[in-house]
């Protein structure tokens, strides 16, 4: 799709047409198994200070906290146990653990037989290129925004050029890469969200994860109005229709916002869930949005897959052309 027929699309999200032809091609491309990814969110300490999100440096209303090594490996091992084939390992953005301590984690994990993905913010192309001799599989770093003056009012700490040269330094080492965007913050365009989406494609990514802005209350964004379920769904199928065999995750975000959320976006382009798996006592502090969905019991997911005739995966689920 050109850049017109995408805005076309965008300002008319209530209309079904899209998310069926979306439907449609998910079913044709990467068929009707779900792979379920298990999300551990190993530390919210970060040096950043993003307008709209609430581990931002500048809250000081939340604990910090920073599981041990032997922690992240045997809440690993506990994910593995239940039959999850992916481990996501997410945190904000420190310099709390040592090279050498993430590689010792990412080993360890690795020998569990599992794809492993990292999420864990920019790093030097040296340390992306360590994790990825370690045996790190994945990584996700979502542009967040393509529109430059956007991006540099909402990462006061950050610069968009960075952001980009990770996301080719990651291209470059061969990982399977994952990108994508918020939908709804204060002063984006229809036109820049369309933006995002030619740059997902242009970039050929290998998984998108889009979810609506969520305000919370300990950021500059307070007051800000949330994003909407269907124009971050109706760009989620776009997204699917213009790059078919990528992995797509039902986001947590849309979870949270509307009920059945996650449901409707399996039934809307996306084939991947990412349940929560951090430990109990954790994973409150991990609050990136107030009242995050915690829809995570592998069971009811189940259940809820065979209401709308899909199954979870038993495989790695990589993305399939790789
Ligand atoms: N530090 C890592 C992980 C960030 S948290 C990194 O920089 O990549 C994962 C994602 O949560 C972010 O990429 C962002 O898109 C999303 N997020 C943050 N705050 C949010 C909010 N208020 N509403 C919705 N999504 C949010």
């Amino acid at each position: 799709m050109n850049k017109d027929e995408i805005i076309e699309i965008l300002n008319n999200p209530n209309d079904k047409a899209i998310y069926s032809k979306a439907n449609q091609i998910r079913k044709k491309y990467v068929g009707d198994k779900v792979h379920l990814r298990a999300l551990i969110e190993f530390s919210n300490i970060c040096k950043c200070n993003c307008h709209y999100c609430g581990l931002r440096c500048q809250n000081n209303e939340i604990e910090r906290y920073k599981m041990s090594p032997e922690e992240i490996i045997n809440q690993a091992k506990y994910a593995k146990n239940l039959g999850y084939k992916t481990i996501v390992l997410q945190s904000g953005e420190n310099d709390n653990y040592s090279s050498d301590e993430l590689i010792k984690i990412i080993k360890n994990i690795k020998s569990l037989d599992v794809a492993l993905t990292l999420s864990i913010g920019e790093k030097s192309f040296d340390e992306y290129k360590e994790f990825k001799k370690a045996g790190a599989d994945r990584y996700l770093l979502r542009i967040e925004t393509t529109d430059k003056n956007l991006y540099k009012i909402l990462h006061p700490k950050a610069s968009f050029e960075n952001r980009l040269r990770c996301l080719e330094d990651l291209k470059k080492l061969d990982y399977e890469v994952g990108s994508g965007s918020l939908i709804g913050l204060a002063n984006q365009t229809i036109e820049s969200i369309a933006d995002d989406i030619l740059f997902f494609i242009e970039n050929d990514f290998d998984m998108i994860g889009i979810g609506p802005f969520i305000p919370h209350q300990n950021t500059p964004l307070k007051n800000a109005p949330m994003g909407d379920f269907y124009l971050a769904l109706c760009a989620m199928a776009i997204v699917r229709i213009n790059m078919k065999d990528i992995n797509i995750p039902a986001t947590t975000a849309m979870e949270t916002i509307k009920k059945q959320g996650r449901l409707i976006a399996l039934q809307a382009g996306a084939n991947v869930i990412m349940p929560n798996l951090t430990p109990n006592k954790y994973q409150k502090k991990y609050e990136i949005y107030p009242n995050k969905a915690n829809k995570n019991d592998r069971k009811e997911i189940e259940q809820n897959l065979l209401s709308i005739n899909r199954l979870i995966a038993n495989d790695f689920g990589n993305r399939k052309n790789k």
